[in-house]
């Protein structure tokens, strides 16, 4: 690694092992909290390990609050289980917005619009309703304290991931960082859910990197809603769970200068000034220029950039554009895609699986794909599958006594559809 003005040497330090799990899952997103609660309903003691003080990664953080989308755009549910479950808590508490059943796949102009202005509809045309979802994001960070504490999680938060210790092909230990210092977690399994693959890194797997344009969604309030759904701008932000209340997916290409190595920290600090002094310009002209807006407040940046990706594990399958629609026998997951009808990626085990570490799977955004997959399968839906599918492969090799790669995938789709999962062929019928 690159010194700059040369080297200090640490001395050899003695690391406390604070627990032991049987799965340690790495980062609390929507991956990580799939991952973390399949697992621990499977009966392995089960550890989940996030930096920040709260569950949800980009989908709670990121203020990405719209699940796109659960379907295969041609109205058949293709994302169901632990995904399913948190549309129907937060449904519950009236947080969360999703065209019933009835509407999927109706090309009905009026239906699609109403849509359209909740963020739910994205592509080209000819459009038909989606099964999407637009929520509120606190409310998600609360139900998904309560779904993996009520699993038996042991959660713990403020935990950096910082290094593993290897023996032979399998992780023993990983290593955080916190204001404790350093603390180390005897590990059975690991699933990396960090969406940048930083356990991976840590391991000496094979990673892809992309450098991106970051985006900083924000909200505003106090909308005068009629106005602002009729300006002709309306597509440029969209109506949330609350009245008056606004989400911006501002970002892009064409508003900061360069893209960004998001696992760079440097690059981030430019990018988080960049983007919130250019963001709040934006909101200056929203006030100025679109009715609606003049008395509008900013109810919020998120607090994370939007990073779209970062890197992804070159594992021991990488799913690849052409295999879009095509049946894998090993399909632990299927993702519909968000700007495309019909599309679907079955997510086969082995794209979750490490080549050179044994015990490590990956799950959410890092997953091994290419980077046009990588379009579908990022998304929060696809996250809470690969999640699920991984937790629950990670509770069956340790409790087979088998690598990852050693569990017998018929097995592992039959305990996912039976948890409510949806899968082609083996649960429903291809
Ligand atoms: C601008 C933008 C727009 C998007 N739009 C949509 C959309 O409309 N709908 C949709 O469904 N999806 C959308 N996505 C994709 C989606 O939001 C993310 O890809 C998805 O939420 C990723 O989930 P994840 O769990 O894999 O990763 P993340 O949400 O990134 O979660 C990773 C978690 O790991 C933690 N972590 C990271 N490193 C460490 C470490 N070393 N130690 C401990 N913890 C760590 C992080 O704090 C975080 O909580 C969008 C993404 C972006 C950026």
């Amino acid at each position: 690694m690159e010194g700059g003005r040369g080297f200090i040497v640490e001395p050899e330090r003695r690391v406390p092992v604070i627990a032991e799990a049987d799965v340690l899952v790495v980062g609390g997103g929507a991956a990580g909290i799939a991952a973390a609660v399949a697992a621990a309903r499977q009966g392995a003691r089960t550890m989940l390990v996030e930096r920040y003080g709260s569950l949800g990664g980009l989908a709670t953080n990121g203020l990405i609050v719209l699940l796109l989308t659960l379907d295969d755009g041609r109205g058949r549910q293709v994302v169901a289980g632990l995904c399913q479950e948190m549309v129907d808590r937060l449904s519950a508490r009236g947080a969360c917005f999703a065209p019933p059943r009835e509407e999927w796949g109706s090309p009905d102009p009026a239906l699609v619009e109403r849509y359209r202005r909740l963020g739910l509809v994205w592509g080209s045309g000819p459009h038909v309703v989606r099964y999407s979802a637009a929520y509120d994001p606190e409310e998600f960070r609360v139900e998904a304290d309560g779904l993996v504490l009520e699993a038996g999680v042991d959660l713990r938060f403020h935990r950096w991931a910082v290094g593993v210790r290897r023996e032979g092909q399998r992780i023993t230990h990983v290593v955080f960082e916190s204001k404790a210092g350093r603390e180390a977690v005897a590990c059975g399994v690991v699933v990396d859910a960090t969406g940048d693959a930083d356990v991976a890194v840590l391991a000496g797997e094979q990673v892809e990197r992309e450098l991106v344009h970051p985006w900083l969604w924000f909200r505003t309030a106090n909308v005068v809603e009629d106005a602002a759904e009729a300006s002709p701008q309306r597509l440029s932000y969209y109506r949330t769970v609350h009245p008056g209340g606004y989400l911006h997916p501002w970002g892009a290409a064409e508003r900061i200068g360069r893209a960004i190595d998001a696992t760079n920290p440097d690059d981030l600090t430019y990018a988080e000034v960049e983007c919130r002094r250019l963001a709040r310009a934006e909101l200056d002209r929203l006030r100025a220029k679109v009715p609606g807006f003049e008395r509008a407040w900013l109810a919020g940046f998120a607090a994370t950039l939007g990073i779209t990706e970062s890197r992804r594990l070159v594992g021991i399958h990488q799913l690849s554009r052409e295999e879009m629609d095509l049946p894998f026998d090993d399909v632990v997951a299927v993702t519909g895609h968000w700007t495309k009808y019909g599309a679907v990626y079955e997510i086969p085990w082995r794209s979750l699986l490490a080549r050179e570490t044994e015990n490590l799977a990956v799950a959410g955004r890092c997953i091994s794909v290419d980077h046009r997959v990588h379009h579908a399968t990022k998304e929060i839906p696809a996250c809470f599958a690969t999640g699920e599918a991984a937790g629950t492969g990670a509770a069956m090799a340790l409790e087979r006594g088998v690598p990852l790669a050693g569990v017998a995938v018929s097995a592992l789709q039959a305990r996912l559809g039976a948890a409510g999962a949806w899968l082609p062929g083996r649960v429903l019928g291809r």
